[in-house]
């Protein structure tokens, strides 16, 4: 394609102009299988979406750490995830941590430039005990840290449910739509995407934003990924987690499908066209698919998690942090990031740690879990 087609790409992402299905899938097709002249070149592509990405969101860069409440106990049986009922996947579980423990826990992400503290509770929906402890919870957390972020992902929501929440201080819920709503029935049994749209619509009117996203390489069509991508792009959701399947043993989905380091670039930067403004988060799985093209995925997106996923590790902080600072972009934290580069204890050049190049995922163990706490002090799981 020639320098029109990017220029108008970004002319229309910033003017509002929706995209329309046929662009969408031009933009995702695999240029290996088009003509020269039908070919969506990867770089182009790339430089069309960090134009737009830094008009609205400069050279920042988020930084989410990831904290389980607790591990497994889910009724639920979304295929993709480890702590499903219906996942035979090798995970240590336990229950809800203390208040003190979240607490310890949200003081060490913002020390480590945590700009969002992100508390994950596994189940079907968040019931009104679970409400008030967690809007004890966030009620401390914000008296110690009243500029930093919190966000909550805790299943289904009511609408009184997420008043509360929002009362309490809370600046945003995390609930994923995964997918379109045709392709959501493959994926989950137990709740609809009617049930997400529905929290969501809670959170909204209840006044906290929103953080809402996929999940990649589920074996969707591209028709799927744009459709949830402008599904997205109508309910205005301010952060979108981009995730791409973690291929773990055990789970039900558990195998990625057409996942090239390519084609998540591409699907990233369609994310970014068609949500200019959004802070788009390259979530789970950016080291085993992107592998050594990582990087270019902090130029259509502006955020990431740091400290590995839910159940999976990820690259070291140390090698995150140096991909940033060498690139050029800025974490958006109090803390600097030279500061934190020094805490590491890394110098640069052993930063260059063997590379994650691994089909597997390596599976969290206790420690990385449960980290305010030594293995031997965790109480025995109730039956
Ligand atoms: S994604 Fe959440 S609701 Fe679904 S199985 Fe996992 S923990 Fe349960």
């Amino acid at each position: 394609m020639n320098q029109k087609f990017y220029d108008d790409l970004i002319h229309r992402s910033m003017t509002g102009h929706q995209l329309e299905d046929a662009l969408c899938q031009r933009i995702l097709t695999d240029s290996q299988t088009c003509l020269p002249d039908r070919q969506v070149e990867l770089l182009p592509l790339i430089n069309a979406a960090y134009t737009v990405r830094q008009h609205y969101r400069g050279k920042e860069v988020i930084i989410h750490i990831i904290n389980n409440a607790q591990n497994g106990h889910c009724q639920e049986d979304c295929h993709y995830c480890a702590q499903a009922k219906s996942s035979q996947a090798d995970i240590q579980e336990y229950g809800l941590k203390s208040d003190e423990e979240m607490l310890e826990e949200a003081r060490q992400a913002y020390a480590k430039g945590a700009f969002r503290y992100c508390m994950v509770y596994a189940g079907r929906g968040a019931l009104p005990a679970r409400i008030k402890r967690l809007s004890g919870l966030i009620r401390k957390i914000k008296e110690e840290y009243p500029c930093q972020e919190i966000c909550v992902s805790t299943g289904l929501v009511t609408p009184e449910g997420a008043l509360e929440l929002k009362k309490a201080g809370l600046d945003q819920l995390n609930h994923n739509l995964n997918t379109s709503e045709g392709f959501y029935p493959r994926i989950c049994t137990t709740h609809t995407f009617a049930d997400r749209l529905n929290t969501l619509q809670a959170a909204r009117l209840a006044g906290i934003h929103l953080c809402s996203g996929v999940i990649v390489g589920m074996g969707e069509s591209h028709n799927d990924i744009i459709e949830a991508a402008k599904r997205l792009r109508s309910l205005k959701v301010e952060s979108l987690p981009v995730n791409f399947l973690v291929p773990i043993d055990g789970n039900q989905l558990s195998v990625p499908q057409g996942l090239t380091p390519e084609f998540c670039l591409k699907v990233l930067c369609l994310f970014r066209f068609l949500n200019p403004q959004a802070e788009i988060r390259i979530g789970a799985g950016r080291e085993i698919h992107l592998r050594n093209m990582e990087i270019l995925a902090l130029y259509p997106a502006n955020s990431l998690f740091l400290q590995g996923y839910l159940n999976t590790k990820g690259s070291s902080n140390a090698r995150t942090l140096q991909m940033i600072k060498d690139a050029g972009f800025e974490i958006k934290s109090d803390v600097n990031i030279d500061d934190l580069l020094v805490e590491t204890r890394q110098p640069v050049v052993s930063v260059v740690e063997p590379y994650l190049v691994s089909t597997k995922a390596a599976i969290k163990d206790l420690k990385d879990l449960r980290p305010a706490l030594v293995v031997s002090e965790v109480e025995p799981l109730k039956s």
